[in-house]
């Protein structure tokens, strides 16, 4: 972490190496300078970098840090997002960010963002190479980071053979053995969506059973079995299951299993800045993807239902909500 002192001295660089663009990209292209960027995009994936090709469209000075650690990054492909079905995490990534740094206002920098103030009516923010940048606009396209439990085989088959949504990779295992590890409401709702992938289908609630009378009766009717034995491992080789072991001894075989783990924020710094968190967790936003504090934004995972598409269209909208927000100001004080 940057010190305060540190922080306020580095303030002093903002017209040096990284508040300079085209410091970045001094060769590659002419760029001037400004004195505060447009917009900082906190997080380059999917949603960053949908919101940062509205805003280069309409020629804001964009600088977008990121951090490199996408949450699909242990998926072999990716589907279900138009146009890229099947491609990998990384290929729809990278080229989204080429399509992106066509446009010569937009600089992307490796590198985490450690800490934000407000500082006036700009935004100061500073990252863990020690680099600080003032901007009129903050986005927050960071998303959420799973938290593995410590199920012995969980965190090597998540993302391979542990699957978190079935239109993301549901097909990929039609008719395949297939677990639900979860209780009551969620494991149910997982059971009626994934029902219609396969019928070998078998729930384990990891404890007792929560479901309700007419929950279980429906589970029966649909042949659905629900086994709560205590989980103890699963088997796997190299991310790819075989089974899940129970602590009463038994093996059930097993070539896939929906969870939803649980999850935080990925970055702490719109919480730790005032934005008010939903009950479920996500960054509170208005339509316009402004969250509770004025002038900071957020997009794709943090905010919004778990999907490329999502993460796109709600970057997407932030881009513009951004730039229309910044034209409005600009216009009124001319
Ligand atoms: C295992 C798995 C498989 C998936 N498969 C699919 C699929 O097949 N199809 C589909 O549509 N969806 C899939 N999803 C969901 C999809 O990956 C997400 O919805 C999407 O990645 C969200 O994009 P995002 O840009 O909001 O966040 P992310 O892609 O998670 O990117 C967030 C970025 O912000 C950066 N960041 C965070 N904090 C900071 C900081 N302080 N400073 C700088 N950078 C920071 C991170 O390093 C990261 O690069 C999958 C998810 C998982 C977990």
């Amino acid at each position: 972490m940057i010190s305060r002192r540190n922080f306020i001295m580095q303030g002093g660089l903002i017209t040096t190496a990284f508040a300079l663009p085209g410091a970045l990209k001094a060769f590659a292209r002419p760029f001037t300078a400004p004195p505060a960027f447009d917009v900082v995009i906190v997080g380059g994936s999917y949603a960053g970098l949908s919101a940062a090709l509205a805003l280069g469209r309409s020629l804001r000075n964009v600088l977008i840090i990121d951090s490199g650690l996408r949450c699909n990054s242990k998926a072999a492909q990716a589907h279900n997002f138009v146009t890229q079905d099947n491609q990998t995490p990384k290929a729809i990534a990278d080229k989204a960010k080429a399509d992106v740094l066509k446009y010569t206002t937009v600089s992307f920098q490796e590198d985490m963002v450690v800490q934000v103030h407000k500082k006036e009516q700009l935004f100061e923010v500073a990252t863990q190479s020690g680099k600080v940048v003032l901007t009129k606009k903050l986005l927050f396209a960071t998303g959420l980071k799973d938290i593995m439990p410590s199920t012995p085989g969980f965190a090597a088959c998540w993302g391979v053979s542990i699957l978190h949504c079935p239109y993301c990779h549901g097909y990929e295992v039609r008719h395949q053995r297939t677990g639900i590890l979860g209780n009551g409401d969620l494991a149910f709702h997982y059971a009626q969506l994934v029902s219609n992938l396969t019928n070998k289908l078998t729930i384990f609630t990891n404890g007792k059973a929560s479901f309700s009378a007419d929950q279980l009766h429906l589970l029966q009717k649909n042949k659905i079995a629900v086994i709560e034995s205590d989980i103890q491992a699963i088997d796997h080789k190299e991310g790819h299951m075989s089974g899940i072991r129970l602590t009463d001894g038994s093996v059930h075989a097993l070539d896939a299993l929906y969870a939803r783990p649980a999850f935080e924020q990925h970055c702490k710094i719109p919480v730790d800045m005032g934005c008010e968190l939903t009950p479920q967790g996500l960054l509170k936003v208005d339509p316009f993807q402004q969250t509770s504090v004025p002038g900071i934004y957020a997009c794709g995972d943090n905010s919004a239902f778990r999907s490329i598409a999502t993460a796109v269209a709600t970057g997407s909208q932030a881009g513009s909500a951004i730039n229309m927000a910044l034209a409005t100001t600009t216009f009124q004080l001319k």
